[in-house]
């Protein structure tokens, strides 16, 4: 009778785990073991949005577990120690799971691996978050892609692989049962009802992950080509959470899309489905990258800013964090985050050069702040966006390319209504000022009942100006 023990971290789903099938394939009995160690982590334990997503995760994967007739072991500890405790009690010789590619999760593995070994408890890590691993995908002179064009394209050389696996049937459940905490002891929620907003927004789990796709290919899908630049649209498929916590796994959201491709064959499902497949491709990227460049969540990943002059300003970041930088369009995103966990691609990409470019902040402040605060939080995909608007990064946006806040939201929130749901203090002001309020003829700031520094504040840095500034700084910095 041969135990195993499947120990789960960022893939809390139990159809098409890798680790979670070789288990069951390879095993009489599997025990289901989740562990908290928030600290093996840090500096890069879970913020508070993503300790409230685990939470209701974990629920959700015990609840499925429980379903099949076993019962998840959570526990709270060193994650070597903890394993090799567990495999003992069980009579288990093997653990499995996916491997992380986060560098502080590395060196956790290195160290689960050495103590189980020396405890004669093989380890057997799976790959289960990526389409393609990490070391698969190199240039003809094997070294890491730093472009994402050539990096997608010999990916999409390779094809996608297999399709994903099916649900376990069953589970082989081991007797006795383990000691467990409860869930409530990992103190994973709020004490305030600060959560209040993501509760209404979102549904964790795995059976919520598909529920989130299928609304997707339902009817936002058709339209994501043309709308996906448009924050006001729900156009997005908003499965960045469920993918970073693995409750569907990539290659089941290409299997969907390539199945939703076959059902409804149109020039704009085509464009969608190789839009969203491409959008993937940037996860694949950023995993890449944080693999073979571990410093790049705490450091430029360019050398050439290493040393940059970043500005220490608390008033402008407090501003920034609060929603209250007198930007409409800033502003809306900075609230939409605290209030949902969430905020859209475009937006993300306009406040982030509105701190690190106006405001001069380094760009950690700006994935600090997004580490605790997003439901999606994510080492890689945070890093590689935080230093491509910082132009700090792989493949970066030039740094002389500082989004205009202004015309930007003129752009892509022209009717204003993203801005008018979250910055209510401007809705009545007349559309041509609803994006630089700061601009609108006093008489009319009265009229509106938005009097600039009084009902809404005026803009913490002249755009203008800010812009300037941060084109001097990077060319002296990148010239010298
Ligand atoms: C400054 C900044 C910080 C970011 N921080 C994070 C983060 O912590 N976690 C995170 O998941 N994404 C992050 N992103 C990327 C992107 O904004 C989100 O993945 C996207 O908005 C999620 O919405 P969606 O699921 O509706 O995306 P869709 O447009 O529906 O895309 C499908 C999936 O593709 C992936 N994806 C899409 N865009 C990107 C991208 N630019 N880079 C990498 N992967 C992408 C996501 O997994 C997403 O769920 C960041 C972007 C910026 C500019």
């Amino acid at each position: 009778m041969s135990t195993s023990v499947i120990w789960f971290g960022n893939d809390l789903r139990l159809v098409d785990n890798p680790a979670v099938n070789e288990a069951l394939r390879r095993s009489d009995q599997v025990v289901p073991v989740y562990i908290h160690a928030p600290e093996e982590a840090a500096p890069w334990s879970p913020g508070a949005a993503s300790r409230w997503w685990l939470h209701h995760s974990l629920q959700s994967l015990a609840d499925d577990l429980g379903a099949l007739g076993t019962s998840l072991v959570i526990r709270c500890g060193d994650s070597a120690t903890v394993l090799r405790d567990v495999a003992r009690a069980s009579g288990a010789r093997t653990v499995y799971w996916n491997y992380p590619i986060e560098p502080k999760l590395r060196q956790r593995d290195r160290r689960v691996v050495q103590t189980l070994t020396a405890a004669s408890i093989r380890s057997v890590r799976c790959g289960g978050a990526r389409l393609f691993e990490p070391g698969s995908i190199l240039t003809a002179a094997d070294t890491p892609y730093r472009m994402f064009t050539p990096f997608w394209n010999n990916c999409l050389k390779r094809g996608f692989g297999t399709p994903p696996a099916a649900k376990p049937s069953h589970w082989k459940h081991s007797e006795p049962a383990l000691s467990t905490v409860p869930l409530e002891a990992l103190e994973l929620l709020a004490k305030t009802a600060w959560d209040a907003g993501l509760r209404g927004q979102w549904r964790p789990g795995e059976a919520g992950a598909h529920d989130c796709l299928e609304r997707f290919c339902g009817q936002a899908a058709l339209d994501y080509g043309d709308a996906r630049d448009f924050p006001a649209k729900s156009a997005t498929s908003r499965l960045s959470p469920h993918l970073h916590f693995g409750e569907i796994s990539p290659r089941q959201v290409v299997a969907r899309m390539h199945e939703y491709r076959a059902q409804q064959p149109s020039p704009a499902v085509t464009a969608t489905v190789d839009s969203v497949l491409r959008q993937l491709g940037w996860r694949e990227f950023a995993q890449h990258l944080l693999f073979h460049f571990p410093h790049t969540s705490e450091a430029v990943m360019n050398r050439r800013f290493a040393g940059f002059p970043w500005r220490r300003n608390n008033a402008h970041l407090s501003a920034w964090q609060r929603g209250q930088t007198g930007i409409p369009i800033i502003d809306a995103g900075m609230r939409e985050l605290w209030h949902s966990g969430w905020m859209h691609n475009r937006v993300r990409m306009l406040v982030a050069s509105f701190l690190s470019k106006n405001c001069g902040i380094s760009w950690t402040e700006g994935a600090r702040w997004f580490w605790d605060t997003l439901v999606d939080a994510d080492l890689a995909n945070n890093s590689l966006g935080w230093q491509w608007v910082a132009g700090t990064g792989a493949d970066a946006a030039p740094y002389f390319r500082i989004f205009n806040p202004v015309s930007q939201a003129q752009k892509f929130d022209a009717d204003g209504d993203y801005v008018r749901r979250w910055v209510p203090e401007i809705t009545a002001l007349p559309q041509a000022w609803l994006h630089q309020p700061w601009r609108a003829p006093i008489e009319t700031q009265r009229a509106s009942r938005c009097v600039i520094g009084v009902d809404y504040p005026a803009p913490i840095v002249d755009l203008t100006a800010s812009r300037q500034r941060a084109l001097a700084t990077y060319r002296r910095h990148s010239a010298g």
